[in-house]
């Protein structure tokens, strides 16, 4: 009975989540007189880095004192996630808050329709300078369309890493010291993202100095790189990559050693703002668009599917006068990022929008459980997380990893409580629970919004080569 109440709860949760945008609409109305709070937006994502990398989470070894930093002047939230697993699509639901169904882009060769409204359009409307940076062509806006309203773009022709990045947004905020017009900056670092880039001393602060990684000839990457996906095991990037590498935690060690590395990009890029006076006018987030499988369940150096290190994501928030050091274990996802920036600004929230505001309910401390939908590239699989558990459909049937073939009509259940690392299906064991949750799940991806068709990206050869070298063509 106790539990069909929490069930009960949460599907009242998701619906106000997943539908109608009853609480932030509500409240940016009752505000709509009110003049915009003109302070600069910096946005983050470093690609594919995963939540439990972050010190402040206290899941890892990995030491982000920046980021650390940051969280103490903000707010942390510990079970934020993404809505899709790729790259395009999750940032494409980042700046409309719709959900990927919505925006049909289901993929990194999609693009997104113009009739979508983007938080950079809307802070546009309002005055706000709009630049972004991006390292993954795909992302580029002749491409896929997702940086849409942003005026000072520089688009990804050769990959750049942090701090060849950070060069230009260094000269980007130099630029804008001093001048009272409101800017929104997007930042998209790369170095997360295979091949973990961890130079210098990053490369061995995980792993010991005085170990080779290419030694023996079986090693553990040896024994991983049978569970590569085929077009993996014979592709010329991953081999230029891992080549003579037999020990898959050498490569485990780089991505701990990327992220401190984005770590201290990151804090050089704070210290500019503080210096440049900019800091007390800035709200800062830093998050990233999905994770990574390092191992896990049979899957190497990839991103898809649900499982929680694909799907969790770090995020902080920090706003100039906002709370500071606190924590929050309850459920946000990326779809909830536009409508809550846009609440803080005190700018309308469009009508588009399928995430919550979380921001008013942190401060008046009613954040409530909520739940989340997490799909997987074309809605191959699809997902609900609530604060307990997680439901998992598989739609279509694809062999894509040789441990971890999706079967269409498969469904999963985990108590995430119970069983973080998701080892034990609960499916047959708890079929009321799996009703409640297919119902939940069902819930959250009804309610049509305006048929946003997306575009065909038109994509260079280029580019072509590098998506399938990445493995996300075929
Ligand atoms: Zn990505």
């Amino acid at each position: 009975m106790r539990k069909s109440w929490i069930l009960m709860s949460l599907i009242i949760a998701a619906v106000v989540t997943a539908g109608v945008l009853l609480s932030a609409s509500s409240v940016a109305d009752s505000k709509k007189t009110a003049e915009p709070h003109k302070y600069n937006i910096v946005i983050i994502t470093a690609d594919a880095m995963r939540a439990d990398m972050l010190a402040a989470n206290r899941e890892s070894e990995v030491r982000t004192p920046h980021l650390d930093q940051l969280a103490e002047e903000g707010v942390n939230f510990t079970r934020a996630y993404c809505n899709i697993t790729t790259t395009t699509p999750s940032h494409a639901t980042l700046f409309s808050s719709l959900y990927p169904f919505d925006h049909k882009a289901y993929s990194n060769t999609s693009r997104i329709s113009s009739k979508i409204t983007t938080l950079p359009e809307i802070l546009k409307s309002h005055g706000w300078h709009t630049a972004g940076i991006v390292n993954l062509p795909w992302l580029n806006s002749d491409v896929s369309n997702v940086p849409q309203g942003i005026d000072e773009f520089q688009s990804c022709v050769k990959i750049r890493k942090a701090d060849k990045t950070n060069k230009w947004v260094m000269k980007f905020l130099d630029r804008q010291k001093g001048k009272k017009q409101p800017f929104f900056l997007w930042v998209h670092y790369i170095d997360t993202h295979t091949p973990y880039y961890a130079p210098g001393e990053y490369e061995r602060m995980y792993y010991p100095k005085d170990k080779d990684p290419r030694a023996g000839k079986s090693g553990s990457l040896q024994k991983a790189w049978k569970m590569f996906p085929k077009h993996h095991q014979n592709n010329p990037f991953i081999d230029k990559w891992l080549r003579g590498i037999t020990d898959a935690d050498y490569v485990v060690a780089t991505t701990k050693g990327s992220v401190s590395w984005t770590d201290h990009n990151v804090g050089e890029m704070i210290a500019r703002l503080k210096r440049n006076g900019q800091w007390e006018n800035t709200i800062f987030v830093f998050t990233s668009d999905h994770g990574e499988s390092l191992g896990e369940h049979g899957l190497w150096f990839l991103h898809g599917g649900s499982f929680e290190v694909t799907a969790r994501v770090p995020l902080i928030i920090r706003v100039p006068g906002g709370p500071k050091n606190k924590r929050i274990d309850e459920l946000v996802s990326l779809v909830d990022i536009m409508p809550t920036l846009l609440t803080i600004l005190k700018i309308d929230v469009p009508a588009q929008a399928r995430g919550r505001d979380f921001w008013e309910s942190i401060q008046s401390r009613k954040l409530s459980g909520g739940a989340v939908l997490v799909e997987h590239a074309g809605a191959y699989i699809i997902s609900v997380v609530t604060p307990r558990y997680k439901y998992i459909r598989h739609r279509k049937t694809k062999d894509v990893y040789p441990s971890y073939p999706m079967k269409k009509g498969k469904e999963e259940l985990y108590d995430l409580e119970a069983d973080p690392k998701e080892l034990k299906n609960l499916i047959k064991v708890k079929p009321a629970l799996a009703k409640e949750l297919r119902k939940l799940l069902a819930d959250l991806r009804s309610g049509k919004k305006e048929d946003f068709i997306g575009e065909k990206a038109k994509i260079d050869e280029q580019t072509e080569e590098m998506l399938r070298s990445l493995g996300y063509t075929q």
